[in-house]
């Protein structure tokens, strides 16, 4: 029932965003004439992009019949809005199968792969649309069918093209902050420089003034979140084609040799323009992706989840780094060597050893506080860090997993290959990530007394 619900509540909220951008479509359709900006296509297609749920036949259906009901109530002929808001759903309907399809490209997250092929998808969702879109202009206002066809797929490309990334981009609620803190981190020269550069090519004016701001938007590109760039290029690109088409920004000139008029050349130049930033925003993007992805495998030990040497000696750096030299980092340091692990390796075979230390490990973090950092130092034998704990602490945390481990049952297959395991601890006050070695060779020697008195002990370099 409340999927139901949920359902109908999409299909309202899209009617009524296909009527609200209808509007602002037809509030700049000149009398006799299609619109010279019409947002509703590409902004509807980006939705249904960004917000899955809404991506299916129904959709399409109520989209179609929003647009044509407002069109109707606008006081369009029946036949013309049928046409013209027939030509609208293709352009949904072709541009949204570029952009999701999996047959050019082996297959990305849908975002990801939509905001990459929002070139193609924009050209191919405008050439089907004006195809339509033009017989619909010839035969209802006379115009010259390529004019009209060249106007159609101008509008619709430029329109998408400056429109879908900011719609396809639009950020979740917690991903919005993060973007918003890292935007007012940034420096504000590439927003200035992109001021700057289009006041002057209002000021210069002529064809090539239409680029002007391109540099610019790549300084912004590689400065500000995706999010934002395609915002700015949205800002830049909607208003370089009003200025043009306001006769602000003159790229025409005098003479009149073109074949295309300067509105449509203008759409052109700055779908072109706006797709450059995009593709740079992109780039840096995927570099972040990969990069997060390399850290995080060098920094976790693959098996158990626990940090590596070289992740605990970072996240170490990064809580000694912010402080007060003399600070440091103090607290205690856990050894812990898993008892008798050969056996388990040589009894139940590898397989079953790799997940007694996966179960193990999972054991050593429940136990311990969130606070706390639990490291791999090869094969069964794990370093713990606990920030802030004196020796009476350490020692009581310290018996505590050693109770933990004990009675942590794991069983495989049937069996049951519980473990017990043996702790030497010692005291460190460090201010720097070399100073880590000294203390762990300590934890060391009493990890050693322990083995040798037994195993299944705790050992603090202290006497309590
Ligand atoms: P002790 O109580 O003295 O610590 O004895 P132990 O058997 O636990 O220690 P020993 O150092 O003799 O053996 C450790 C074994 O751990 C040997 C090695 O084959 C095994 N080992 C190391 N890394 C892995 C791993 O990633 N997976 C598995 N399954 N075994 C591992
Ligand atoms: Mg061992
Ligand atoms: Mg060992």
């Amino acid at each position: 029932m409340p999927n139901n619900k949920n359902r109908i509540h999409q299909v309202i909220v899209l009617f009524f965003f296909a009527i609200l951008l209808s509007v602002i479509g037809l509030c700049f359709r000149n009398f006799e004439s299609m619109s010279i900006f019409w947002p509703g296509n590409a902004v509807l297609l980006g939705l249904l992009i960004r917000f899955p749920a809404l991506d299916n036949r129904v959709s399409l259906l109520v989209l179609f019949f929003g647009m044509l009901i407002t069109d109707l109530c606008w006081g369009t002929p029946a036949m013309i809005s049928v046409g013209v808001n027939f030509s609208n759903i293709t352009f949904i309907a072709a541009a949204r199968w570029v952009l999701l399809t999996r047959h050019f490209t082996r297959p990305y997250p849908r975002r990801l792969q939509s905001l990459m092929r929002i070139f193609p998808a924009s050209i191919a969702g405008a050439l089907v649309c004006a195809a339509i879109g033009g017989i619909v202009s010839e035969r209802y206002f006379h115009d010259e069918l390529f004019k009209a066809w060249f106007s159609w797929f101008s509008e619709q490309m430029s329109t998408s093209i400056l429109l879908l990334p900011a719609v396809i981009s639009l950020p979740r609620r917690d991903e919005l902050r993060l973007i918003l803190r890292k935007t007012f981190e940034s420096s504000l020269l590439p927003l200035v420089a992109l001021l700057v550069t289009t006041a002057m090519s209002i000021w210069v004016g002529g064809g090539g003034s239409l680029l002007f701001p391109l540099p610019a938007l790549l300084w912004c590109a590689i400065s500000y979140p995706l999010f934002i760039t395609c915002c700015l290029t949205l800002i830049t690109g909607i208003s370089e084609i009003i200025l043009v088409a306001g006769n602000v920004l003159n790229i025409q000139g005098e003479n009149d040799l073109f074949r295309i008029d300067s509105l449509s050349a203008a759409r052109l130049g700055v779908a072109a323009m706006t797709i450059s930033p995009l593709i740079v925003s992109l780039s840096i993007e995927a570099n972040k992706r990969l990069v997060a992805r390399v850290t995080r495998r060098a920094d976790y030990d693959l098996l158990t989840g626990a940090l590596t040497r070289s992740g605990l000696s970072s996240r170490l750096q990064s809580l000694i780094a912010p402080r007060n030299r003399l600070a440091g980092f103090s607290g205690a340091l856990f050894l812990v060597d898993i008892d008798r692990f050969k056996n388990i390796n040589d009894t139940w075979g590898h397989a079953a050893g790799d997940y007694v230390l996966a179960q193990t490990v999972h054991c050593i973090q429940q136990a311990l506080p969130p606070t706390s950092l639990v490291c791999r130092m090869g094969g069964e034998e794990f370093l713990v860090l606990l920030e802030g704990a004196n020796e009476a602490r350490a020692f009581l945390l310290a018996n505590r997993l050693r109770n933990s481990i004990e009675n942590n049952a794991i069983m495989h297959k049937g069996n049951d290959l519980s473990v017990t395991a043996s702790i030497g601890i010692s005291l460190l006050n460090i201010s720097s990530v070399q100073a880590l070695d000294e203390a762990i060779n300590r934890a060391d020697e009493q990890l050693y007394i322990a083995k040798s008195s037994g195993r299944n002990q705790v050992r603090p370099e202290f006497v309590l």
